[in-house]
């Protein structure tokens, strides 16, 4: 018996259970509009937590001076400093630098964690070059982006609802992210001020809105996903009572949490009981970098034990969770040769196995599979974003130009991904509607966002 014929069966399922078809899309996108509505009722218990986030103005452009960002998102930790001169001088400099996170401090505590930040923070402003200037008397203000969901209670503090991204450190839950890393810059000797608490799509949309007056929607699609946008004060009754004079404020969706209609298969089930947080994240788990490639690993393991893709043994490597990464289903998905050289390759690297041409093939049409649904659901809850917004007040999305920022490593190095996120937001939304709304590649906006927020919330204002 030929290996194609033992899986085939197999990849016809998986093809089934991933499929995306047009009305499939409408039902996410459906379902995500309502789960939108039902999250900003009053007190409701539901899927998605939409968070106020207290930013009720976008960057004018007209910021200026020395703001700090300091930004913890998942696999990556990010320091930026920009000197910000107005309306016509805009941008005048900016330094960065990032580094990883170190595995250990995931599962650490959160005292060694938030000293971890604030030393890389007292590192990278010991380096301050003439090119920025702090008027004398006043202290170096810092917009903080953590990515994770937290009950925001000001602009600059707000609480950790839980880890995800693989992140479990315990004892952070319930606390003022903004008062640990106000102790750890105590503890480094560091004098500086949070005048900010963002997430990185908040900070993404103000990037991004810095440059083009068009962006309402952000969405990140990196290690994990969230999207925000801008909201009505009226359209937000769990807010009701407040006062905020701007009438608009940035929601933060945590769309990760969302969990309607999608179509997942034995592979997802599997991984989600596998992984820390059982139930939790499934549109995440669908769709975002941290999961795509495990997703791909589950389903050729089945194939190999079921179906002998890879010969008679399985390689323990195999066997192994997230030994096969998204990055690596993108590199193989960019292999042109005739004999698949690299595909074979990388999966000889990753996870041991020795393949033939035919199961490179079949291992080429997983990986597509997985990130073809990823990328179309992820259009799909774009789409669930705008249709939400256009439907309470009609015009301001589709008949006009409206921007939709995107950014994260997923989105912004997985050409095939990309594609198949602009199809279904092309296809949900049709030629005439999908004409004024624009998917954007915002690229690191977030760092100089969240410095802008810095600046308009600055206590010298
Ligand atoms: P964060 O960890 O803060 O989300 P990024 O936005 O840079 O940081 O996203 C990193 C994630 O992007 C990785 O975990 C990975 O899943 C994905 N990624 C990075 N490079 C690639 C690539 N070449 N192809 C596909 N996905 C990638």
């Amino acid at each position: 018996v030929s290996v194609t014929a033992t899986v085939s069966p197999l990849l016809t399922k998986l093809k089934r259970d991933c499929a995306t078809p047009l009305p499939v899309l409408e039902e996410v996108a459906d379902a995500m509009s309502a789960q939108m509505r039902s999250g900003l009722a009053l007190d409701a218990p539901t899927q998605l937590p939409m968070i106020p986030t207290y930013v009720q103005n976008l960057p004018t452009g007209n910021e200026k001076g020395l703001f700090y960002a300091l930004d913890l998102g998942g696999t990556n930790f990010r320091v930026l400093r920009v000197q910000l001169g107005g309306k016509e001088e805009r941008v005048i400099a900016t330094e960065f630098e990032q580094g990883p996170i170190p595995q250990h401090l995931m599962f650490g505590t959160t005292e060694e964690l938030f000293d971890f930040i604030a030393s890389g923070l007292a590192k990278f402003a010991e380096k301050e070059s003439d090119k920025f200037h702090l008027p004398p008397g006043r202290t170096r203000e810092i917009g903080f982006t953590f990515s994770f969901p937290v009950k925001q209670t000001s602009i600059d503090s707000g609480t950790l609802i839980k880890w995800t991204k693989g992140f479990a450190i315990s004892g952070t839950e319930g606390r003022d992210v903004v008062a640990c890393l106000n102790e750890a810059l105590k503890r480094q000797g560091l004098n500086m001020r949070v005048s900010a608490l963002v997430n990185d799509t908040v900070g993404t949309l103000a990037g991004a809105e810095y440059w083009d007056n068009d962006v309402m929607v952000a969405v990140i699609l990196g290690t994990g996903t969230n999207a925000c946008y801008v909201e009505q004060i009226n359209a937000i009754p769990k807010l009701q009572g407040h006062v905020f004079p701007s009438g608009r404020m940035i929601i933060s969706t945590e769309w990760g949490a969302f969990s309607t209609s999608l179509p997942l298969t034995e592979f997802d089930e599997e991984m989600d009981a596998a992984s820390i947080n059982p139930g939790e994240q499934i549109f995440e788990k669908t769709i975002s970098g941290m999961y795509l490639g495990e997703i791909v690993r589950r389903a050729l393991l089945k194939m190999a034990q079921v179906g002998g893709l890879f010969g008679k043994s399985v390689p323990q490597k195999l066997t192994m969770p997230f030994t096969l990464r998204t990055p690596d289903l993108c590199a193989m998905q960019q292999d042109n040769s005739v004999d698949l050289q690299a595909v074979g390759s990388i999966l000889y690297d990753r996870t041991g196995v020795e393949s033939n041409l035919s199961a490179r093939k079949i291992v080429l049409e997983v990986c597509d599979t997985v990130i073809k649904r990823g990328g179309r659901l992820a259009g799909a809850g774009i789409v669930g974003i705008l249709q939400k917004m256009e439907e309470d007040s009609k015009g301001i999305i589709f008949g006009k130009r409206t921007v939709v920022a995107v950014d994260g490593g997923l989105y912004e190095n997985y050409p095939h991904y990309r594609a198949y996120l602009q199809d279904s937001v092309t296809e949900l939304l049709g030629l005439e509607k999908s004409n004024n709304v624009v998917i954007q590649h915002s690229k690191d906006g977030s760092g100089i966002g969240a410095a802008l927020l810095a600046a308009s919330n600055s206590m010298y204002k």
